[in-house]
């Protein structure tokens, strides 16, 4: 599972930078651009557009928009409005009290998060100065291992920019940058290990909102090259799904997010399986069950 942060699915307008930049490795699998125009099913590809409104007025936020993708519970109904960035101790509560990685322990699969930890962060979450992201809070509730630096240096890892120029500086040392399709070759060969693999990356709402100087240009030559990467190295038994917690990047005369809805990208042998959902809520669930899970 590929989430990125803040990626609705819009028509191909000359608004919509997924539609109006090169995205060769989305075209080798789509034969065309991210956009609603599309959508399609066959056995071993599906792109639908998914609600991520959650039933609730207003913008759609991550904190409860990544706690309904990753947990299956409605924690913008619960809260009563849209939460915007990192989950409060409500929130946070859903999370631990269930979410994709545990469930998928709790039924002997075989998970991990291969995002690249910075040590400075995980000292920051150990003391409390910093808040744990929804997956973070999911991954610790579920006792899994954190991979960190030394891991990304061995290609065991991917870091939550890509190409590795952005963590290297964050974590002030030196790394060199590597192509993103790379990157997601090095995903796949964890996925390839793995019964479930989450990767997430955010630069796409960066983008969006123009927080930390990501161009349009580079965050979708970094994501397409990614995707590449992965269909690339995905053995014929690994399914990879991409989507995302709430529109923003591919509107692009604004900064805000957007309620139009997410792309629900799979490919490979699994894809039937989520032919049929609607929501953002029913991504956990229906991943557990295609894995075998009993409902
Ligand atoms: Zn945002």
């Amino acid at each position: 599972m590929i989430f990125v942060d803040g990626v609705g699915l819009a028509a191909a307008t000359v608004d919509n930078p997924l539609a109006e930049l090169p995205t060769p490795g989305i075209h080798r699998i789509l034969g065309g651009p991210l956009t609603l125009e599309q959508c399609r099913q066959t056995d071993t590809l599906l792109l639908s557009a998914i609600d991520a409104t959650l039933g609730i007025e207003g913008l759609p936020q991550s904190a409860t928009g990544q706690a309904a993708l990753f947990t299956g519970i409605n924690a913008a109904k619960v809260m009563g409005r849209h939460v915007t960035g990192l989950p409060g101790p409500r929130i946070r509560g859903l999370v631990e009290s269930q979410n994709l990685f545990q469930m998928a322990a709790e039924n002997g699969f075989r998970s991990t998060f291969a995002n690249a930890y910075n040590q400075a962060y995980l000292d920051a979450l150990a003391t409390g100065i910093r808040q744990p992201s929804v997956t973070t809070c999911a991954l610790l509730s579920a006792g899994l291992a954190f991979r960190d630096f030394k891991d990304l240096g061995r290609n065991q890892a991917v870091s939550w920019d890509i190409v590795r120029d952005r963590f290297s500086e964050q974590v002030g040392q030196e790394l060199a940058p590597i192509e993103a399709a790379e990157a997601g070759r090095h995903l796949a060969a964890v996925a390839n290990r793995h019964c479930l693999t989450v990767y997430e990356t955010f630069i796409t709402d960066l983008a969006g909102h123009g927080r930390l100087g990501f161009t349009a240009e580079e965050t979708v030559a970094r994501v397409d090259g990614l995707v590449d990467g992965v269909a690339q190295g995905l053995g014929p038994s690994t399914t990879v799904l991409m989507t995302s917690d709430h529109g923003n990047f591919e509107e692009s005369h604004h900064r805000r997010h957007t309620r139009n809805p997410v792309p629900l990208l799979v490919v490979g042998p699994l894809a039937r399986c989520f032919a049929d959902i609607e929501s953002i809520l029913e991504i956990t669930p229906r991943i557990l069950a295609s894995l075998g899970a009993p409902g």
